[in-house]
């Protein structure tokens, strides 16, 4: 189907979410403030986007008699988390628009593909080899150097699939913690900050970025995001100029989150992209004119993009677990601003919520 001069797909119509998390959740919130109605795809049941969508199926992402009957409900497909299997993602793109496309999703499905996408445009990441068995894993130790850190080609989220490795004894122990999955080995990145860029792309061909943020993760889980972000107005221009040259390069048609980090020799190199919202851009809710989730739905409609302008400084602090029984505590600051998703089980490290804090903006506080 072709996509690139397409019409916008007008307030009233029908946006099909594969995905129920709060990604989804709160893509559907900012829909509805703009007059379309959601359907949201997903597996389980209870879902936190189930709960705010004008449609749900609840399927496996493999169910063809399930999917053919979404894309026939639907004027639009997009997706909240980039694992949906190939396979589904053709067959609901030979019936209906769907955007990002397969090529943006294949790219960031695989750390591979997306470390060889972002060298080709002149983006480094940190030093890399592909692992496909012990042998080439103890051949690219010997490369990179410890320490390093395996990475599962597929799949990973939240540390999850990774094994550090301090010392090159440990590679055996590494590779069965992976489960011999094809994996990329990377060195280790002395970094002083972790920052991140959140751009869209309109099939019109608008291109539009949030300001770069600053994120601290613990246990491997975003923790925090502050804004601005402590980094030279160089190092913020070049974190913008890779988001808006990846969004250019991939023809992408939605949303990109890209994480970086600030190397000690102050060069900014990619760790990871996600094509969707991101956790990290949940502070535009509150500190922007157009916040992530109704960019993503600007874009994925071909409407035209709002303002990114910031006009508030921010701290996003994500509340995982049980964290959110102290609700009470935190609305006694009247100024948070709570974002739960409605999540029923707290399980440790998961994520049910997130608290902003918005701040006066000084002039000439940065980007
Ligand atoms: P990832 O799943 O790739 O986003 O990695 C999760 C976190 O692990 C990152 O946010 C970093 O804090 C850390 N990390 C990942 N890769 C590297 C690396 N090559 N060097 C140093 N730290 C890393």
């Amino acid at each position: 189907m072709t996509q690139t001069s397409s019409p916008a797909i007008a307030p009233g119509s029908t946006i099909g979410i594969l995905g129920g998390g709060q990604l989804g959740r709160m893509t559907a919130l900012a829909a509805a403030r703009l007059g379309y109605r959601c359907h949201v795809y997903c597996p389980e049941a209870g879902s936190p986007a189930f709960a705010v969508a004008a449609a749900v199926t609840q399927a496996p992402y493999d169910d063809a008699a399930a999917l053919d009957a979404f894309a026939a409900a639907v004027d639009v497909v997009t997706f909240e988390f980039e694992n949906i299997p190939a396979a589904s993602v053709e067959r609901l793109a030979a019936r209906t628009v769907v955007r990002p496309s397969w090529k943006v999703l294949e790219t960031a499905q695989d750390r591979a593909l997306e470390k060889a996408f972002f060298s080709g445009i002149g983006a480094p990441t940190a030093p890399w080899k592909p692992v496909d068995g012990l042998p080439q894993l103890t051949e690219a130790i010997a490369a990179l150097g410890v320490p390093c850190i395996l990475k599962t080609r597929r799949l990973g989220y939240d540390g999850k699939g990774q094994a550090r490795i301090n010392h090159p004894g440990e590679a055996a122990a590494a590779w069965a913690a992976i489960a011999g999955a094809p994996a990329i080995l990377e060195g280790y990145v002395a970094f002083s900050r972790e920052i991140s860029a959140i751009v869209a792309r309109s099939p019109r061909g608008e291109v539009n970025t949030f300001d770069i943020a600053e994120n601290v993760h613990v246990d491997h889980i975003l923790d925090t995001t502050r804004i601005p972000a402590q980094i030279t107005p160089e190092q913020a221009e070049r974190a913008a100029a890779i988001a808006h040259h990846a969004a250019v390069s991939l023809d992408l048609q939605g949303l990109l989150a890209i994480e970086m980090f600030v190397a000690d020799d102050g060069r900014i190199l990619v760790n990871e992209m996600a094509p969707r919202p991101h956790n990290s851009g949940h502070w535009t809710i509150d500190a922007c004119i157009t916040d992530q989730f109704e960019q993503f739905v600007r874009a994925v409609c071909n409407l035209r993009l709002g303002s990114t302008e910031r006009h508030s400084n921010a701290e996003m602090k994500n509340l995982l677990g049980r964290s959110i029984e102290n609700w009470d505590s935190i609305l006694s600051d009247p100024k948070a601003k709570l974002h739960l998703y409605g999540k029923t089980e707290a399980r440790e490290g998961r994520k049910m919520g997130h608290v902003t804090r918005v701040f006066p903006r000084w002039k000439n506080d940065g980007k």
